[in-house]
């Protein structure tokens, strides 16, 4: 295969514009194709807030975005875990990292979005992608409303329900649920909460779900509830049903917590957003084929738990795009490609999944971490998880050996 110079980047969340902008920085002329409408005022139709960790502000340093994301995010400098109400403690961080930022979803995708078009990427809107024919040259895509588009390469950044995946290996792995349905909400300040400071994070064990809050510099309380359901929902499914519904749930299902019980009683049909299922993919077997790939979370999303599913997707986005601006060769490109990133993605995938299984956890069990977090928190090794994991960079001026061995 010749060197590639045009690609078709499918999905226009946060992996595909930040994918699409380093593959120009690489030489390669990119354009994102996203299902969704524009519709900036919906934040894509999402919503909700997100946290970066350090490692993700170091990929979108890369491409030239971090500083308008630090300008429009708030930084998380203390994170708390708290359990059935007590007392929260705080949890250690790597702080020389510099803290989390957490922004809103929508305004990220606009940051990365604007970012990508200053690079001379187009994004095409309401372009979904049903179908893909591969020939000798390149590819050809074909979307949902009858229109068609070609390049030599097609990176699938379409998120954990990919299209792409599957048309790379019929036989991929479909998302896992994760039991849990997704919300964020939006409360003023009381009593219970005054003295929590702006930049803290409480994640909080809660008697019969899990939820975490935040101080947001208007004053008001943000906070996101994972509440357990057997039966997973799209964001579509969960928005058709009515916000008062959602709130009744909400308000039976933390009832017992402080502050969760305030939390949900004081949250209105207009400050709830439903987000629907949360979802994790299990390890990928193929990554790539012939002159497709996967990014984000089409090939590695990790639980929500880690913090990490975004940061990821950004570096990953940028590693494929380092490999095929090295590489000549696309499928050499993408085998270092995979090389390079599988061991970390689901390193940190499986620290997910462990964090994920106790979100729910009994009232024995709940009395278990209660014992066990003073010891857990004293003895955490922040060293060895988190700084480890937030201290990830991509050399992106250093040019790839294509000897895989010599590769960091
Ligand atoms: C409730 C919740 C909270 C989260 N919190 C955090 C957090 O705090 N920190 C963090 O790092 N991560 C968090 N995540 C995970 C994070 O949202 C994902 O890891 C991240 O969005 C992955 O980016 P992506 O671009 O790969 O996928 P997405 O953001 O899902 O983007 C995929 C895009 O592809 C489009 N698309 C799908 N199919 C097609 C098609 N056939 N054709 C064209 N376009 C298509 C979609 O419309 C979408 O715009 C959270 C997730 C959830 C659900």
């Amino acid at each position: 295969m010749t060197a590639a110079q045009t690609a078709l980047v499918i999905g226009g969340g946060i992996a595909g514009p930040v994918a699409a902008t380093a593959l120009t920085m690489a030489g390669i002329d990119a354009a994102v194709y996203e299902a969704r409408p524009a519709d900036p005022a919906s934040a894509n139709g999402i919503g909700g807030s997100l946290a970066l960790e350090p490692n993700g502000l170091v990929a979108l340093r890369i491409v030239g975005a971090d500083d308008d994301v630090r300008a429009a995010a708030v930084p998380i400098t203390h994170s708390i875990m708290s359990i059935a109400s007590k007392p929260g403690r705080e949890m250690p961080t790597p702080q020389e990292l510099g803290p989390r930022q957490l922004i809103d979803r929508g305004a990220l995708h606009r940051i990365l979005r604007n970012r990508a078009e200053r690079a001379g990427v187009r994004i095409h809107n309401a372009k979904k992608l049903i179908h893909v024919d591969e020939h000798p040259a390149g590819v050809t895509a074909h979307f949902a409303d009858g229109t068609q588009a070609s390049a030599d390469l097609l990176i699938g950044a379409d998120g954990v329900h990919s299209t792409v995946r599957r048309l790379i290996d019929p036989k991929a792995p479909s998302a896992r649920y994760l039991g849990l349905l997704g919300f964020e909400g939006l409360v003023d300040d009381a009593p219970d909460t005054a003295s929590l400071e702006p930049g803290a994070m409480t994640f909080a064990f809660g008697r019969r779900a899990y939820y975490l809050y935040w101080k947001r510099p208007d004053g008001r309380i943000g906070w996101g509830a994972n509440l357990p359901s057997p039966q997973s929902m799209t964001l579509k499914e969960a928005r058709a049903v009515p916000a008062e519904q959602w709130l009744h749930t909400l308000r039976t299902a933390y009832a017992n917590d402080v502050p969760g019980a305030r939390l949900a009683a004081e949250t209105t049909s207009e400050t709830l957003q439903a987000v629907g299922g949360l979802h994790i993919m299990p390890p990928v077997p193929r990554w790539h084929r012939g002159r497709m790939a996967l990014v984000g979370d089409a090939v590695h999303a990790p639980s929500n738990s880690t913090g990490q599913g975004a940061s990821l997707a950004m570096e990953s986005a940028i590693a494929l795009a380092r490999c095929l601006r090295d590489i000549p060769d696309a499928a050499a490109a993408f085998a270092t490609y995979e090389r390079l990133r599988r061991p970390r993605v689901e390193k940190i995938a499986a620290r997910g999944a462990r964090i994920s299984h106790a979100k729910a956890p009994g009232p024995i069990a709940q009395r278990m971490m209660r014992l066990m977090l003073p010891v857990m928190l004293a003895t955490m090794n922040v060293e060895k998880t988190m700084a480890a994991e937030q201290r990830y960079t991509i050399d992106w001026n250093t040019p790839l050996q294509e000897d895989t061995k010599t590769l960091a």
